[in-house]
């Protein structure tokens, strides 16, 4: 290629779907794929990637110049490029914005390079005794030595004034006069703000968990790309499996990556990786500043860091020699990204492993219908963990007819029979958690006369009601007001609340068991920084009886005195109008009554249904996964749902009802007469959700095979709106849900 006629291709982090050819200035050096360039685009410079050269543009075509080749060796291996250029294609998601995915995040000082990759430690102030012989002056020099002194002569001085901040000024008075010195340690902060597990004396594997991490390892020490489905029941030891497995990568030379749905609401796994790998894990979590965000970027691509612990898009981390990725609770909803780009990061993690010819370990309970099948067609190898660790199996579960209860005159919230298992367990000293997967106080805010709830004035939803009823908030865009009076269209003033979340639960809680320590634990009371963490703390302390809280509860938990999970409203999920209702419901009460004895106590399981013969609760009542698959394949095939059939969820969005009507059906148009009945077209239709914060919706759904209907989406999209913008559409592949 001549100097002259240097030409390039650079995804520009932006929501346009096509990369943009950019000329190389004589005096640049040429940028090859996997170097960062800055490129005016607009009246904007923006950092972009370079994908290498570009096809010739047609003689006269004027092309801009690169600025600067900001990266003169390739940033990320080329198995992360591809993974980019992967998820780009298969999401149908901007270039620009798949390539930022693996590029270190914003917010590190300008050029900052390899220099700082030791900055993702935190400098730690210790205190050491030099001299406990001093005479002391007042009561907190005093107890400021004795600390120091049971500590060992050496402690963090955080550690040493944390429940008295008149402390730390003693200790400054003290090195003063020589009877202490402080030195700063390099610790790894303990993630999460949870104390980091003592490493305990490794557990001998049982046979079950020996038989599945010897597949794995072996697979390790071969090398390559090979997938597994851990199918593991609640408390089978799953954690352990998935530590020894990273730590055979890393005695192969090769790193690791442990994904986890919510670092806050998985500490175990956390802390445990933490503990075994000291220095060498990174722990990504939400918590962390832009900059140590940066800095532990630099520490993973560097290779100091070479276990990363971490949420979806840890999936991404730079990690030198990828030997192995777990996914943990794989069937989370929460690895799928809602907002552009719209991926699954369970997925991701396959193709990842694919591509760096690694082990991908997706664990679960109750894995989703996907992985499971996957299993059963021999694309994924399966283990299985049948038995729970410790001696007395799952727990025993029972299912109390609301109905029942109501005719009795029994309270609609805690039934006899829960609240006298909440009544044994406090007197006990045993510990409950309290299901229910709705937040706030009451449901909605009715008028008895015209029949019409609440609802909010931007959004086609009811407000909910928090703070005793007294305040309305919408949870699709933020809206509150004061509960009203009365009622905006008839001005009727007989309002009534209806239904009930779960801080009405914790009141009633309260009221029957004036004794016990409640706490709760919902997307309200996480709001805090750390508070998640703290509550969870607290229980684990033993400083709460009882917990009240969402599905938040139900996550990787490991409390061993807990031995009675109670779920208020087991119907919650299931009326739901979307196809994967029955199996999120199924997913959740197992997972929720896996949290029950899980150590030398039994446990058991209380469900509060109205419908107490649907067969994602019977089956969930005796945790038969394989009898639930079964029953919900049989569904989905007949209907023609995913596992059986891809899914793409288009979203025509427009403040203007009318223009976005018009414009979903000129693109439903488009897409049936592409189809030829290769896929289907449904709708288009107003979105189940019409408007969110003022904006119409609606919705075209497609079924069938994948690359037929991105294809033919792509093809009616270029055409209605040329190649580079795309606008007011959300385009999901491989949506969840189509709620
Ligand atoms: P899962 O993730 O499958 O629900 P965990 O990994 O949380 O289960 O394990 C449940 C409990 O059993 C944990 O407290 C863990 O420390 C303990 N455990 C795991 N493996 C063993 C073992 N081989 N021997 C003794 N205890 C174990
Ligand atoms: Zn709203």
């Amino acid at each position: 290629m001549s100097a002259a006629g240097r030409i390039v291709s650079v995804a520009v982090p932006l929501p346009v779907q096509a990369p943009f050819t950019y000329r190389v200035p004589d005096e640049l050096p040429s940028p090859v794929a996997g170097c960062r360039v800055l490129v005016p685009f607009g009246a904007q410079r923006v950092v972009g990637m370079c994908l290498g050269p570009a096809v010739t543009p047609p003689a006269g075509t004027k092309l801009k110049a690169l600025m600067e080749v900001v990266d003169e060796q390739p940033l990320v291996a080329p198995p992360l490029l591809e993974l980019a250029a992967w998820v780009a294609e298969h999401y149908l998601a901007p270039p620009g914005e798949c390539y930022r995915l693996i590029l270190p995040p914003a917010g590190g000082r300008r050029g900052a390079a390899l220099a700082d990759t030791a900055a993702g430690f935190k400098h730690d102030r210790v205190a050491v005794l030099l001299d406990a012989s001093v005479a002391t002056r007042g009561v907190a020099q005093r107890e400021a030595l004795a600390r120091l002194a049971a500590a060992g002569g050496r402690a963090r001085v955080a550690d040493l004034a944390r429940d008295r901040a008149a402390i730390r000024g003693a200790l400054e008075a003290l090195a003063a006069r020589g009877a202490v010195e402080f030195e700063s340690e390099r610790v790894v902060r303990s993630p999460v703000g949870l104390p980091a597990l003592p490493e305990r004396e490794r557990p001998e594997l049982t046979d079950e968990q020996a038989v599945a991490l010897s597949a794995i390892c072996a697979a390790l020490d071969r090398g390559g790309f090979q997938p597994f489905l851990l199918h593991g029941v609640t408390g089978s030891g799953k954690t352990e499996v998935y530590l020894r497995g990273v730590e055979r990568t890393l005695e192969t030379g090769r790193g690791a990556l442990l994904l986890v749905p919510e670092i806050a609401l998985t500490p175990l796994l956390v802390r445990a990786a933490a503990a075994r790998f000291g220095d060498l894990v990174a722990v990504q979590h939400s918590e962390l500043s832009a900059g140590e965000r940066h800095d532990q970027w630099w520490r993973i691509r560097e290779g100091d860091a070479r276990v990363v612990v971490g949420a979806r898009s840890a999936v991404f981390a730079p990690v030198r020699d990828l030997g192995l990725i777990v996914v943990d609770e794989e069937h989370e909803a929460a690895y799928k990204q809602e907002e552009s780009p719209r991926y699954h990061g369970r997925d991701v993690a396959v193709m990842r492993a694919r591509f760096e010819g690694a082990v991908a370990l997706l664990g679960s309970a109750t894995p989703a219908l996907e992985s499971w099948s996957n299993a059963l067609s021999g694309k994924y190898e399966r283990l299985s963990l049948r038995k729970r660790i410790g001696s007395f199996g799952l727990p025993r579960v029972e299912i109390v007819d609301r109905r029942d209860a109501l005719r009795a005159g029994d309270s609609p919230i805690l039934t006899a029979p829960l609240r006298e298992a909440l009544e044994l367990r406090l007197s006990r000293g045993e510990q409950s958690l309290l299901l229910l997967n709705r937040r706030g106080w009451a449901t909605s805010l009715l008028c008895r006369e015209c029949g019409e709830p609440l609802g909010c004035p931007r959004c086609s939803v009811a407000l909910t009601l928090h703070e005793r009823g007294a305040l309305a908030r919408c949870h699709y865009c933020g809206h509150d007001v004061r509960a009203p009076d009365a009622c905006a269209g008839c001005k009727g003033v007989y309002l009534r609340l209806t239904g009930f979340g779960t801080e009405r639960v914790l009141e009633a809680v309260q009221a029957a068991l004036p004794t016990a320590r409640v706490g709760r634990l919902d997307r309200d009371t996480a709001q805090r920084r750390g508070a998640v963490a703290n509550l969870l703390h607290d229980f684990e302390r033993g400083l709460l009886d009882i917990l009240v809280g969402t599905q938040m509860l139900a996550k990787g938990h490991d409390f061993p005195k807990v031995t009675l999970v109670g779920v208020v409203d087991a119907d919650v999920g299931l009326g739901l109008p979307d196809f994967r209702a029955a199996e999120r419901t199924f997913e959740l009460l197992t997972q929720v009554a896996g949290r029950a004895g899980r150590a030398e106590l039994a446990g058991e399981v209380i469900l509060q249904s109205h419908r107490p013969d649907h067969y994602a609760l019977r089956l969930a009542c005796d945790q038969d996964y394989e009898a639930f698959y079964a029953r919900e394949s049989e569904f989905r095939r007949t209907m023609g749902w995913p596992p059986f059939a891809s899914l793409v969820n288009v979203v025509v969005r427009s403040r203007d009802a009318e223009a976005g009507r018009k414009e979903a059906g000129t693109l439903a148009e488009a897409l049936r007469a592409a189809a030829q009945r290769r896929f289907r077209v449904l709708g288009p239709g107003a979105a189940p959700l019409a408007r969110i914060k003022d904006e119409h919706r609606f919705q075209i759904v497609l079924r069938g095979p994948r690359k037929a209907m991105r294809d033919a989406l792509r093809t009616a999209l270029v055409a209605r709106h040329g190649p580079v913008r795309w606008p007011g559409l959300v385009i999901d592949v491989d949506a969840l849900s189509v709620l």
